[in-house]
C-alpha cells in the first residue's frame, strides 16, 4: 500500500496490517515510456524507513544538538535522546545486566569493532557461507575458515568438531573472561591452554534467507570456553532477538536494514572485551582524562563505557532513528509480521513454481525456515540481464551478483561465478549459463 493511503496507526500489536512505509508511492519510468509504481524488492540491501520513523525523526530534528558536550538545552536534550535509543535498543534486543550498547556505523563497522578488540591469540570460527561483513574483519586472529553446512544439524556438528579439535579436554575449557580477571589477575590473553575463542555466525542468510540454529551454536560454543556473535543484520527485522535467550556474547545490526535509515548500526554484549581493549576510534568523548607526562608524551584514560568506541560526535539521528525503528516493531510484535512475511514468501515461490528454468538457492532445503529472502537463479538467464529487465520493463528492483558473500555463493552455483551486478554493466550475453544469482526481498513493513 502506498504510505501516503495508510494511516500511521495501521500497525498495531492486533493485526497485520503493514506498518506504514515511505518508498512504496515512487513512480518509475520503464523502457515502453508507460509509468508504473515501483516495487521494492531489495530490503535485505536497504529497508525504506517506517514512517514512524520519519515522523520521529522530523519532530526531533529542530532540536538537534552535540550530545555529552554542553549545558545547553540541545545539548541536553541531544544527549538524553541518545542515551534513551541506548535503553531502547538495550530492551529491544533483551540484553542483560552488564551487557554495553555501542552505536556504530553499521554491522561491517560493529564486527570490526569486536575484531578490533579481541584479545591476544584469540582463534575465531567462522562458516565460510557468511556475508564477507562476517567473514572478513577478523584479520589480526587465527580464523578456522568451516565449510558451509547442508543442514542446521550439521552446522552444529561441524561447529563443535572444530572446537573439539581446538580444545580436547574439557579441563581446558576456558573460564568466562570476567572470571579469569577477578581472580587473580590473569592477562585476558591467556585465557587458557587454547586461548581466548570467538565463533561468529549470521541469525539468517542473506543469500537464502534461511534461519540458522543460534542457540544450538551459542550452546556449542560454550561449552567449549568460546563466546559467540551473532551477526542480526538480516534477522533483527524479522524476529525478535534475545541476547540473553540466546545466550549469545554479543549481536550486530543495521540501522538501515531495520527501516531506518541514517547510516547507524549496533554491536551490543558483553562489556569486559570491550572495557579491555584499546578504542576503537581515539578521540575526545572516548577519552576520560588526558594530561601531558613529565617525558612529554601524553597520558590518557579511556572511559569504560560504550563511549570509549564511540570517539567523536555520534550519529545521534541515526541512533535516534533506531530506537524509533525498534518501538515501532516491538508495537507491531514479531508474530503477525512473520506472518504476513510467511505469506510474502509463498506468494513468490508458489508464483514461480511453475516456471521449470527457475532454481532456488538453499543450504538446509526449499522447506527450512526462513525469513523473506530468496535468491535464485533462471536457467539459460544471465541474471543480471534479467534483474535489469526486471526493473526496466517491470519496475521492480531485485539485488544481483553474489551478495557479498562470493565463498558460498560458489558452492551453490559452482564454477567461478562473477560479481557483474555490482561493477555496472553485465558482460555475458542473455542464453549463457548464470554465474551469479538474483535475490528478491521484502519485510513486514510493506
Ligand atoms: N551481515 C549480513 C547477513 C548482511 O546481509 C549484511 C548486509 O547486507 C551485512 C552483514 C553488512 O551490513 P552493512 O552493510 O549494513 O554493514
Amino acid at each position: 500500500a502506498p504510505a501516503s493511503s495508510a494511516p500511521a496507526s495501521a500497525g498495531g500489536p492486533s493485526g497485520c496490517a503493514p506498518l506504514p512505509v515511505l518508498g512504496w508511492d515512487v513512480t518509475v519510468p520503464l523502457v515502453t515510456g508507460e509509468e508504473v509504481t515501483y516495487a521494492a524488492l531489495d530490503y535485505a540491501a536497504s529497508a525504506p524507513a517506517l514512517q514512524r520513523v520519519w515522523d520521529d525523526v522530523a519532530a526531533y530534528a529542530p532540536y538537534y544538538g552535540s550530545v555529552h558536550r554542553g549545558a545547553g538545552y540541545l545539548s541536553q536534550l541531544s544527549t538524553e535522546l541518545f542515551e534513551n535509543a541506548r535503553r531502547t535498543v538495550a530492551e529491544f534486543l533483551d540484553c542483560r545486566a552488564g551487557d554495553q550498547v555501542v552505536f556504530t556505523r553499521s554491522t561491517t563497522d560493529s564486527l570490526n569493532l569486536l575484531a578490533a578488540a579481541l584479545p591476544d591469540d584469540c582463534q575465531v570460527f567462522v562458516f565460510e557461507s557468511e556475508h564477507h561483513a562476517a567473514l572478513l574483519p577478523w584479520r589480526g586472529a587465527r580464523v578456522t575458515f568451516l565449510d558451509a553446512p547442508d543442514s542446521p544439524e550439521q552446522a552444529v556438528r561441524a561447529l563443535e568438531d572444530a572446537l573439539a579439535a581446538r580444545d580436547p579436554s574439557p579441563s581446558s575449557r576456558l573460564l568466562p573472561h570476567s572470571r579469569l580477571r577477578s581472580s587473580g589477575g590473569t592477562p585476558m590473553s591467556r585465557g587458557g591452554p587454547n586461548g581466548p575463542a570467538l565463533v561468529c555466525v549470521t541469525g539468517a542468510s542473506n543469500v537464502t534467507g534461511e534461519l540458522w540454529p543460534v542457540r544450538e551454536l551459542a550452546a556449542a560454543a560454550h561449552a567449549h570456553g568460546a563466546r559467540i556473535v551473532l551477526d542480526a543484520a538480516q534477522l533483527a527485522p524479522h524476529h525478535a532477538v534475545s541476547l540473553r535467550e540466546l545466550d549469545v556474547d554479543w549481536v550486530a545490526f543495521s540501522g538501515h536494514k531495520l527501516y531506518a535509515p541514517f547510516g547507524a548500526g549496533v554491536l551490543a554484549g558483553r562489556a569486559d572485551w570491550l572495557r579491555e581493549a584499546e578504542p576503537y576510534l581515539a578521540g575526545g568523548g572516548a577519552s576520560r582524562k588526558v594530561t601531558r607526562r613529565e617525558d612529554g608524551g601524553v597520558e590518557v584514560e579511556w572511559h569504560d563505557s560504550a563511549a570509549r568506541h564511540e570517539a567523536g560526535s555520534p550519529n545521534v539521528i541515526g541512533a535516534y532513528a533506531i530506537a524509533s525503528a525498534c518501538k515501532a516493531l516491538g508495537e507491531a510484535g514479531f508474530g503477525a509480521l512473520a506472518a504476513r512475511e510467511e505469506r510474502l514468501i509463498r506468494t513468490v515461490r508458489d508464483g514461480l513454481a511453475d516456471v521449470s528454468e527457475v532454481r532456488f538457492l538453499s543450504l538446509f532445503g526449499d522447506a527450512a525456515p526462513r525469513v523473506g529472502v530468496l535468491s535464485f537463479v533462471v536457467d539459460g538467464w544471465n541474471s543480471s540481464h534479467f534483474a535489469a529487465a526486471l526493473s526496466a520493463e517491470y519496475g521492480i528492483g531485485v539485488r544481483d551478483g553474489l551478495f557479498c558473500a562470493h565463498p558460498l555463493l560458489r558452492t551453490l552455483l559452482g564454477g567461478d561465478p562473477q560479481d557483474q551486478g555490482e561493477c555496472g554493466a553485465p558482460e555475458a550475453a542473455p542464453g549463457e549459463t548464470s554465474l551469479n544469482a538474483i535475490r528478491v526481498s521484502f519485510g513486514a513493513g510493506t
